[in-house]
């Protein structure tokens, strides 16, 4: 008997399923019950991805809050994902309790690394709506391109951006051209861990071929080290002093959600939990 686990992707909680989603998150069921038919010890998870700005930028549209938006997409999914009769062990949010303490304890044992450093930047700020614009509060053009892109990337050619490297960037709520303030964040040291990285791609030739490509491409032009924060309302609160009025960037929390809700699914069995993982 084997110990198998399952992570399906989590969607976005920003907008209804389609047949695409469930396309890609059909083959993880079919897996899934063939273990278990196999006798194998199956912890099959997933949940809603709610935080980040798409959502937030969605509940100033709506005049909702994000928390509304989200809940409401979420409820949505896994009343989908339950008349389909998908069969997961548990389908969790991130914007759950358990998620959130999961975060928090693992954010600051990472803190604690030497991974981790305070970098002041700037960042994009509206006069007009008086705060400051993370990610994709702030659209432009991109200088790779030439297409519109947000402040977080170019879905037309697939940049990953800042705000700062957009053309004729304005506020994504209001408009109104944009300035740019310091603003303290943590980081982590992506290009320290260049070599572990690399070593890690190179070890599983049995991934897909795209997750290879995406991941060679990305270390081969040289590993940029990301902020770990954002200066945002909607998310996980940073566990660190000074960082009240910041929450923690949706891509260092919401990938989590496998080890939290394989966490939630084995509650009862801290010890099946440490050796699965
Ligand atoms: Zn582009
Ligand atoms: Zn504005």
């Amino acid at each position: 008997m084997k110990d198998i686990l399952i992570g399906g992707a989590w969607p976005y909680a920003n907008g209804s399923l389609h047949i695409g989603h469930i396309a890609a998150l059909l083959p993880a069921d079919v897996l899934a019950r063939y273990h278990r038919a196999a006798g194998d010890k199956v912890c099959y998870v997933s949940g809603s991805d709610c935080h980040g700005t798409p959502v937030a930028l969605r509940a100033r549209q709506e005049g909702k809050t994000p928390e509304e938006i989200s809940s409401r997409y979420h409820r949505e999914f896994a009343e989908c994902f339950r008349k389909l009769g998908f069969s997961y062990d548990y389908y969790g949010r991130t914007s759950s309790e358990e998620h959130k303490e999961f975060v928090k304890e693992f954010h600051k044992k990472l803190y604690e690394s030497p991974f981790v450093y305070e970098k002041e930047v700037p960042q994009a700020y509206c006069e007009n709506c008086g705060s400051f614009l993370a990610d994709r509060f702030v659209t432009g053009t991109c200088p790779e391109c030439g297409g519109e892109a947000r402040g977080d990337q170019c879905d037309a050619c697939g940049m990953v951006l800042e705000a700062e490297n957009l053309e004729n960037p304005v506020c994504a709520v209001c408009g109104s051209e944009i300035s740019f303030r310091s603003s303290r964040h943590l980081f982590i040291a992506l290009d320290r861990m260049e070599q572990e990285l690399k070593n890690l791609v190179e070890s599983h030739e049995n991934w897909r071929k795209n997750a290879q490509t995406f991941s060679e491409r990305y270390i081969r032009e040289g590993l940029r080290d990301r902020a770990l924060t954002r200066d945002l309302d909607w998310g996980i609160e940073v566990p660190h002093a000074g960082y009240e009025n910041k929450k923690i960037y949706i891509w260092a929390e919401n990938v989590l959600g496998y080890l939290s809700s394989s966490r939630a699914a084995l509650k009862d069995n801290p010890e099946a939990f440490r050796q699965l993982w």
